[in-house]
């Protein structure tokens, strides 16, 4: 099996966020980025379908120098070698969408594993289109998988109120989400064999982007809170208050 994994080079959850000069992207200054964390289950996921079945898996990051940092957790996790598509950082999804299929077109990929959505830009985009531009289907968010030797594929997804199971057949584009599995923790040993890794660099073509960051904005500061006083006392001033000020009750 020729199994590739897309990864994102992502700002830590805890990061306290900035907007940069530009006013219309993140401040990077003291930035600490991590492995997107709906890619690790896409690695796990291609790990595992690795161990059934046999075959490579290649982690693939569209991104300049800074993601192979990110690619190597990938690597120290047990995927066998890396791929960087060398590409200016500010592409949108399509973009990104784009160098991956132009990539891996001619690679003959027989699944394509992605995280269920970036956690910085949460655009859930580039499973979706990266299907589309091979001819490949693509299901996101599954929470269940089942491979047959013959390459037919059984999938399940969590849907309001329930679970929806589908079927396909390889190649395809698969997106993961929370559930899928618990993805293993780098070994020692793998984050030492990780180093000695290949990763692979190749430049995607030209792009320009479809959609422009116009303007980012923080959310607006909060009040500050209000002690209306203390115990059973303060009760019915509470009670007032969220009734005719805050108006949730
Ligand atoms: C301050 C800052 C600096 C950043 N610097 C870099 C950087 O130097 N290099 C970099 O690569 N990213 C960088 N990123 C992350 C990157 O900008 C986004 O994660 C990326 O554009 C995807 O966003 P999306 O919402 O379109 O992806 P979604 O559509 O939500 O992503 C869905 C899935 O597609 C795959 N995917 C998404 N992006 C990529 C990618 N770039 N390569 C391979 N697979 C991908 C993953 O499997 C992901 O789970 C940075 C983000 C911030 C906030």
């Amino acid at each position: 099996m020729n199994i590739f994994v897309c990864i994102s080079h992502v700002p830590d959850s805890t990061t306290k966020v900035r907007v940069g000069p530009s006013g219309k992207e993140i401040d990077e200054e003291g930035v600490t980025f991590i492995l997107n964390p709906y890619d690790e289950y896409a690695v796990e996921a291609a790990l595992q379908m690795k161990e059934k079945q046999g075959g490579e898996v290649t982690a693939v990051c569209v991104g300049n120098d800074a993601v192979k940092e990110t690619i190597r957790k990938a690597l120290a996790m047990g995927v066998d070698k890396g791929l960087l598509i060398k590409a200016e950082r500010s592409r949108d999804s399509f973009g990104i969408a784009h160098a991956i299929a132009d990539t891996l077109r001619d690679r003959s990929p027989d699944v394509i594993f992605c995280g269920k959505q970036s956690i910085d830009y949460d655009s859930s985009q580039v499973a979706g289109m990266l299907g589309e531009l091979l001819g490949f289907p693509s299901v996101s968010a599954i929470v269940g998988l089942e491979v047959d030797g013959d390459g037919n594929i059984t999938l399940e997804r969590d849907i309001e109120g329930g679970q929806e199971i589908s079927k396909t057949k390889l190649p395809a584009v698969l997106s993961t989400d929370k559930g899928l599995n618990e993805p293993r923790y780098p070994k020692l040993q793998g984050i030492m064999a990780a180093k000695r890794k290949p990763i692979e660099e190749t430049e995607a073509a030209p792009y320009e982007n479809r959609v422009q960051v116009m303007e980012m904005r923080l959310p607006p500061a909060k009040d500050a809170g209000k002690i209306v006083g203390e115990g059973v006392d303060a009760v019915p001033e509470l009670v007032k208050l969220l009734h005719e000020e805050a108006k949730v009750i």
